[in-house]
């Protein structure tokens, strides 16, 4: 594996280029700003007119442009809009603005990686995916650290995609942590299987399984809150820092023992067999070829979804609980008026 460093990138590569993110939400804030405090003075964020995004922009200090315009102007479009709409936005205000011989990059390889953009054989193509949300690839770099990130070559028609790549990943804190180079493959599969089975999909339904299973049993919703949702953080706090044998190293040997004899009869290997199938699923399209889908018919079974999981008993008793512990909300990650 390739890892790459501050020291092994030129950072004047990409301040001497004229770079437009598209897109001023998770990771478009986080991009423009780390971009604009490592010293690049030719950032403009590129949003459709109407956007919610162009006031949080503009009071950030950025010049904000259509994005036909931004694509005219740029020799970087940095595309950081949903995976959902990076086709349109290809075919209705890049393909045709973008001058010959600039480049375009992505936060995801999705759209490449399953034909949903045919790149124009002049330009470059890579990505530079942060392996983080937005929010924190902006505060870590704000306290001097960084998030790691994957650097991916797809076109490389001017000889220089990786050294611009790697130029761009220092200039958003990843060189501090570290550059890794992969493929748009890899990083795309890799990606959609962790967010779906273990990060998103697999914590958040296990999470509320047990929360449902607490208060069936007849305990109180606030006990079962804090127990298999407030205190996730904690453990995985202690796994961030040193693994899971640093988690074990605090937790009881009560604690322990129970991890060991039950553990594995939760995650059994029924689910190790439904993980290989939602594998199976993204490396054949599938996936991407039903998010495209439902995305056809204005997201209608998605909405219903994320209305449903903003409803669940659980979202109730977290905000009365949060509001008991005040010091949650102080410098939050996430402050919807600003990003
Ligand atoms: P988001 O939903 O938070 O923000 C999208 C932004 O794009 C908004 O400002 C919106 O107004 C704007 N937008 C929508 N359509 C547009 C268009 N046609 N032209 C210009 N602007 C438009 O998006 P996000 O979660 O930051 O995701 C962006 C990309 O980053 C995706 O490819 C995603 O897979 C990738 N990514 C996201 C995260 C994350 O932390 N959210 C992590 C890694 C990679
Ligand atoms: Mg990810
Ligand atoms: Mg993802």
């Amino acid at each position: 594996m390739r890892v790459y460093y501050d020291r092994d990138a030129d950072v004047n590569l990409i301040k001497s280029k004229k770079v437009a993110v598209f897109g001023y939400g998770s990771q478009g804030h986080a991009h423009a700003n780390n971009l604009k405090d490592s010293g690049c003075e030719n950032v403009v964020v590129a949003l459709r007119a109407g956007s919610g995004s162009i006031a949080k922009a503009e009071a950030a200090g950025f010049k904000v442009m259509t994005p036909g315009e931004a694509a005219k102007w740029a020799d970087l479009a940095m595309v950081l809009t949903p995976d959902e709409g990076q086709a349109d936005l290809w075919e209705d205000d890049l393909r045709d603005n973008m001058r010959p011989g600039t480049a375009m990059a992505f936060a995801h390889g999705l759209s490449i990686h399953f034909n949903l953009i045919e790149a124009r054989e002049d330009m470059d193509v890579f990505m530079i995916a942060p392996k983080g949300p937005g929010h924190t690839v902006r505060s870590e770099y704000v306290r001097g650290a960084g998030v790691p990130c994957l650097v991916a070559v797809d076109q490389n028609a001017s000889g220089n995609a990786l050294e611009i790549g790697l130029s761009y990943s220092s200039a958003i804190g990843g060189g501090r942590a570290g550059t890794i180079e992969t493929t748009f493959r890899e990083e795309c599969e890799t990606d959609l299987f962790g967010e779906q089975t273990v990060l998103c999909g697999g914590v958040c339904e296990l999470m509320r399984a047990g929360f449902e299973i607490l208060v069936e049993a007849g305990y109180a919703p606030e006990m079962a809150y804090f127990e298999c949702m407030h205190e996730m953080k904690l453990i995985v706090d202690l796994i961030y820092e040193g693994g899971i044998a640093n988690m074990n190293y605090s937790i009881s040997n009560t604690a322990e023992y129970g991890e060991y004899v039950t553990g594995p009869k939760i995650i059994d290997d029924s689910v190790k067999d439904r993980m290989r199938e939602a594998l199976a699923r993204i490396q054949s399209g599938e996936f991407a070829a039903t998010w495209m889908l439902e995305n056809k018919v204005n997201q209608a079974s998605f909405k219903a979804q994320r209305r449903r999981s903003s409803e669940h008993l659980s979202e109730e008793v977290g905000e009365k609980l949060r509001a008991m512990m005040p010091w949650i909300a102080e410098g939050r990650l996430v402050d919807k008026a600003k990003n």
